[in-house]
């Protein structure tokens, strides 16, 4: 698609109010593709009065027929699945095949469900002699990064609209085109002026502005926790509700009785989806030490297999953040088996699918989040042992246990202090709550706990 050169505010593209650019980068061969819009503090303003008087008629308007434009919203994003595929590939460099599998297909299963969802959740409720109905909370200001561009959009804006409120977005700088095509796909679909806004700019700047607005009532935010700790403190302070989805540091645990072939290939394939730009990703791989020295061999060789098949990380600095990791990890003690911090090319922001082993849990890259195609193997004595390095991070957002049996696995998920848990393999399911325990955020997307994250209650006794 072509970029506009405005913002999508009150229902029409407007010409921005200052004059700065952001240049739109391919991942792939670093060339710039395109520039949109750097939108500041007044482009933002615009939008939220935007959003603040479309309220009162959206949040009036009944939930079945918001649920009908949400459910018309996911015909258009259908639609255009291959322009979406080709955007991200373009802007994010992921392979087409995943662009259209997943940044294309996620976002169309996720506005469906809350086409769904809307027209049948209860929005008032008789408890004793109270009636309790359940109203929008009002403007949303949504803030979104740039590793699954049009499904981080998509799980904020479907699940706002569904609950009655209007929402003004800034998407993250690296991945803005995706966004903007939302927003045709938004008039495309007839959703009124003024219930979507669209402001592109960079995080400090626009991001933050839309932060601290004052006529925003929620502000739902997902990317780095040093960024999210900062919204949450500005938020905090004008009492504003803000929902958070941050970082992670996964643990894919292998207990001794699991299928160690499968556990470790669907850990590799974990790790190096979307080039490990994963919020979820299984970054820890823990494995008994009576079977350590196999499952390295066959992480090595799995990894080895990705070679030319991942995209690029999205930006020089992240390619050179997470080379600064492997290197980190490699100087204080880890082994190298596969991948390292040299570029597999010359042109474009590639790392090597890599593997550490020896990695053991106070290290660097058993801690930080690394954001990139890198698998850290740690060995563990005994179940409790295993439980402490899962449990040993700042982190919860996302996790994995193989076992013989399922009931041995949930048994020792139930143990983790994370959101997520993949019991032997279980697929991603778009309408089970999705968020993070400890410093991985705050709140829950998806299915129906999404929808109630921008609910408030009103209490009625007769
Ligand atoms: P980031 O925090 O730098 O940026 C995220 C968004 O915040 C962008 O739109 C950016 O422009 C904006 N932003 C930056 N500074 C801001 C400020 N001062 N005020 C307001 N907005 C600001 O993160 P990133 O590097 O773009 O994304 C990667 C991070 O996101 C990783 O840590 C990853 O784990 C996390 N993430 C979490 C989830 C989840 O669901 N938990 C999903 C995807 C990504």
């Amino acid at each position: 698609m072509k970029a506009h050169d405005g913002m999508y505010i009150d229902g029409a593209w407007r010409p921005a109010a200052g004059t700065g650019t952001i240049e739109v980068v391919n991942p792939a061969d670093e060339q710039v593709i395109d520039r949109v819009p750097a939108g500041t503090a007044e482009d933002v303003d615009a939008a939220v009065r935007a959003a603040r008087a479309a309220l009162p008629g959206w949040a009036a308007t009944p939930p079945a027929a918001r649920g009908a434009l949400i459910g018309a919203l996911r015909d258009v994003l259908a639609a255009r699945r291959q322009e979406i595929a080709e955007t991200v590939t373009a802007e994010l460099g992921a392979p087409l095949t995943f662009s259209q599998r997943v940044h294309a297909d996620l976002p169309v299963a996720v506005a469906g469900s809350y086409a769904e969802l809307a027209a049948g959740h209860v929005f008032e409720e008789r408890i004793g002699n109270s009636t309790v109905h359940h109203e929008p909370i009002g403007v949303v200001g949504a803030i979104t990064p740039w590793n699954y561009p049009l499904h981080q959009i998509v799980a904020k804006v479907a699940p706002a609209l569904a609950a009655g409120c209007t929402v003004v977005l800034k998407p993250a700088e690296d991945t803005p085109l995706v966004a903007q095509l939302f927003a045709e796909a938004v008039h495309e679909a007839g959703i009124p002026a003024g219930v979507f806004n669209l402001v592109t700019g960079l995080g400090p700047v626009a991001g933050q502005a839309l932060a601290e607005h004052e006529g925003v009532d929620l502000v739902s935010f997902t990317g780095s926790t040093a960024v999210g700790r900062s919204i949450a403190a500005t938020a905090g302070a004008a009492v504003k509700k803000v929902a958070l989805e941050l970082g992670g540091k996964s643990a894919n645990v292998i207990l001794p009785s699991a299928d160690l072939g499968r556990a470790v290939a669907t850990g590799v394939a974990n790790v190096m989806s979307n080039s490990g730009q994963t919020c979820s990703a299984w970054t820890r791989m823990l494995v008994h030490t009576s079977q350590y020295d196999e499952a390295v061999g066959l992480a090595a060789e799995a990894a080895a297999k990705y070679g030319d098949r991942i995209g690029p990380l999205v930006s020089a600095r992240q390619r050179e953040r997470v080379r600064g990791y492997i290197e980190k990890g490699v100087a204080e003690g880890a082994r190298l088996v596969a991948g390292g911090p040299e570029s597999p090319r010359e042109r474009g922001w590639y790392v090597s699918p890599t593997v550490l082993a020896d990695v053991t849990p106070e290290m660097t890259v058993a801690q930080e989040e690394i954001f990139g195609p890198v698998l850290s193997i740690l060995r563990y004595e005994d179940e409790e042992e295993a439980l402490r390095i899962a449990n040993g991070t700042v982190y919860g957002l996302a996790g994995a246990v193989w076992a013989g049996d399922d009931g041995e696995a949930v048994a020792f998920a139930r143990r983790m202090d994370t959101g997520q848990v993949d019991i032997n393999g279980g697929r991603f399911n778009p309408l089970a709550p999705f968020g993070g325990y400890k410093q991985s955020g705050v709140g829950r997307e998806l299915g129906a706990h999404g929808l109630a994250e921008y609910l408030q209650t009103k209490s009625l006794q007769f």
